[in-house]
């Protein structure tokens, strides 16, 4: 059963409340959102027809700075998505102690029906519409689900042109040309990465030995599983849109990245031992690692009992929800939570940020080494709250980002 995201990302505030003992006002505060802006974007088509589309832009906290967070173009896209994907992305920021806020943008379209000007004339009117709730000191938008490079380019573009200057910081996962970050495109699957191997020392697990289900071949799906591919991993099962494929004995996720780049689905692909799959049963394949890494809300009270993994590696922001969360607890499958495994995409953009605002760039060894500081060093306190306070690594993740969201709402006390 699929659960409204933003009364799960609610629900959440108020499980950690409870464990923290925090002040009710706050708690009221932190589950509502700083602002939310709708806008309505009407743009003219190819074929001469005017279509209007719906638009969001929604800071959670810009306590601790700017509010920071990618903008997702798709059909599925409403207020309350968006709402709790700026909320989790607070938690996101806190729990890698960035300076940093929480927000998320969206718009309602299919980009799949949509050509590249029309797509490129609905980033820059939708930049427009949000330009007074964007900025380098306001809000930083980033890439997210169907937002690429190019996409962040046209918001660069137009908000410079609209500010009569270059601003490059107004957004990062740009191209590297214009005020990019090297490994920034491959930083969340890296994220997951380093988490996953910081995990197996812990559990005393061989990393290479590992079998691996991972639900999503884009940007964060596809990065890890290329990366786990090239460690020696067995890539049991993976999906696209179209559906899973699977091979007991492991696919060749090099071919099948080959295959996806030249613009093909995995629908299309067959070979050897290879089983066409539904997402259903991709999700409840026996493996080691399940890496859900595609939308929210794909671990639910009706699959969660059949999660037959020892792992369950957070790609995608809310793919579990808490009914399902419970009962991975009581099958005791360690799930590493969305706010801290795919925390590594933020990360870099951070470093992209700072980067832009300090006009002098990095290269990729400092990058994935400063990654790797920081993300292993935020699993390393939730592992050991968790440990400690003898909770989920989710709630301790938690508890981490909303005692220091809290602490700095209670320093700064509420205006006026
Ligand atoms: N969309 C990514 C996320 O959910 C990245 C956000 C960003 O880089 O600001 O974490």
């Amino acid at each position: 059963m699929s659960v409204n995201p933003f009364k799960m990302a609610q629900e959440q505030i108020e499980i950690v409340a409870k464990q923290i003992d925090l002040d009710p006002n706050i708690t009221e505060f932190l589950k509502n959102v700083e602002r939310a802006l709708i806008v309505s974007i009407p743009i003219i088509m190819d074929d001469g027809s005017i279509k209007i589309f719906e638009g969001y832009r929604v800071h959670h906290t810009t306590i601790k700075g700017p509010g920071k967070g990618g903008i997702r173009f798709s059909p599925e896209v409403n207020l309350d998505e968006v709402k709790a994907l700026a909320t989790w992305m607070t938690w996101k920021s806190s729990l890698l102690n960035l300076p940093l806020g929480g927000a998320k943008g969206g718009v309602c379209c299919d980009p799949s029906q949509l050509s590249m000007k029309e797509i490129q004339r609905i980033t820059r009117r939708y930049t427009a519409e949000i330009i007074n709730i964007i900025g380098p000191d306001i809000d930083v938008p980033a890439p997210d689900v169907n937002t690429n490079a190019q996409i962040m380019s046209w918001i660069m573009d137009t908000y410079s042109m609209q500010k009569g200057r270059t601003i490059p910081a107004v957004v990062t996962g740009k191209p590297i040309e214009i005020g990019g970050s090297v490994g920034r495109g491959p930083a969340t699957g890296r994220g997951l990465y380093f988490v996953l191997q910081a995990l197996c020392e812990k559990m005393e697990l061989d990393l290479k030995d590992l079998s691996i289900v991972v639900q999503g071949f884009g940007n964060v799906g596809g990065t890890i599983a290329e990366l786990l591919f090239e460690r020696g991993c067995k890539i049991l099962a993976i999906s696209d849109i179209t559906g899973g494929i699977y091979c007991e004995e492991g696919l060749d996720i090099k071919e099948l990245a080959e295959w996806r780049d030249n613009g093909k689905y995995l629908d299309s692909y067959s070979g050897d031992k290879i089983k066409h799959i539904s997402n259903d049963s991709l999700l409840t394949s026996k493996c080691d690692v399940l890496i859900p890494a595609a939308i929210e809300n794909q671990i639910t009270s009706d699959n969660a009992d059949k999660i037959n993994c020892k792992i369950v590696l957070e790609g995608a922001n809310g793919p579990t929800t808490p009914e399902a969360d419970e009962i991975l607890n009581k099958k005791e499958i360690t799930v590493v939570p969305d706010i801290l495994a795919n925390a590594g995409g933020v990360c870099v953009s951070y470093f992209e940020y700072v980067q832009d605002t300090n006009s002098y760039f990095w290269n990729l060894e400092r990058i994935n080494k400063e990654l790797e500081k920081i993300i292993v060093s935020a699993f390393e306190k939730v592992w050991e709250v968790s440990k400690e306070k003898k909770v989920s690594l989710r709630l301790a993740a938690y508890i981490i980002a909303v005692s220091r969201i809290a602490k700095a709402i209670e320093l700064r006390g509420f205006y006026p």
